[in-house]
């Protein structure tokens, strides 16, 4: 049995200036090494990249983006590219945030220029996917994931670059996570397209995350689950002290 280290993710969105952001990082690395056997990364806006990377220089915590733009260069104005990411120290970068998707506009094809840039440039992608409540409601969930796997991953994407994140729109940043037992079903779904699209043995190598409205009161729950392999969090990001719940709920994470 592959044993898959849990990741967790904060995802800060358009939140925190770098005086909020120096006092976040602070207090988290307060109470990070309490926690083991965890990857705890933080996604910071693109002004607080550099100074984030300052912060946790020699520390265990990773940083990623929260975008990228899929060119190499040229006249883009406003965006930034992957080697710009990389520049700055991250290891990781969201693609496909439902965000992205519905309020920005981002297509399939889109997305999947995105993941290549990244997977391209030596970094990991965390790929979002995740059904609307209209689509949960019409019973087409596992088609609108099987879609959006499909349309993105595959050739030419680096399976070992890539981190799934499963985020039921209707669950983000409404304060209604899934259960514990819709998200496992959803994770082992993709897990099984995993193995289809690459095959079985990547399909149980790659991590797979849960996201929407996660908080430390559900954590454990969620992530006792045999296929969710760590969370991408949200609301409950932006506070240190809920943050280390959620990662140590995942240090404690007893899959049976
Ligand atoms: C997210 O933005 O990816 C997210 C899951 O947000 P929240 O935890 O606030 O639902």
């Amino acid at each position: 049995m592959t044993v898959r280290r849990p990741l967790i993710a904060g995802n800060w969105k358009m939140h925190n200036t770098l005086a909020d952001a120096r006092q976040l990082v602070s207090a988290l690395l307060e109470g990070i090494d309490r926690v083991k056997g965890v990857d705890v990364l933080i996604c910071p806006s693109f002004t607080n990249l550099f100074p984030m990377a300052k912060s946790i220089a020699g520390t265990r915590i990773m940083m990623g983006a929260q975008n990228v733009h899929e060119a190499e260069k040229g006249a883009f104005t406003g965006e930034i590219s992957a080697a710009m990411i990389k520049d700055t120290g991250c290891t990781h970068v969201i693609v496909g945030h439902s965000e992205r998707r519905h309020v920005f506009g981002e297509t399939s094809d889109r997305l999947g220029k995105k993941v290549r840039a990244v997977v391209d440039a030596g970094l990991i992608a965390i790929y979002c996917v995740g059904e609307t409540l209209d689509d949960r409601d019409s019973g087409r969930t596992y088609d609108i994931v099987d879609r959006q796997l499909g349309d993105v991953l595959g050739e030419g994407v680096d399976p070992e670059r890539v981190v799934v994140a499963y985020e039921p729109v209707w669950a983000i940043g409404t304060g209604v996570n899934a259960t514990p037992e819709q998200a496992q079903e959803v994770h082992e779904f993709i897990r099984g397209r995993l193995g289809d699209i690459y095959d079985p043995k990547t399909a149980s190598a790659t991590r797979i995350l849960y996201g929407g409205s996660v908080k430390p009161a559900n954590a454990a729950g969620l992530l006792s689950e045999a296929d969710i392999d760590g969370a991408l969090v949200g609301g409950a990001c932006l506070v240190a002290e809920d943050f280390l719940a959620i990662i140590s709920a995942a240090a404690a994470r007893v899959v049976a």
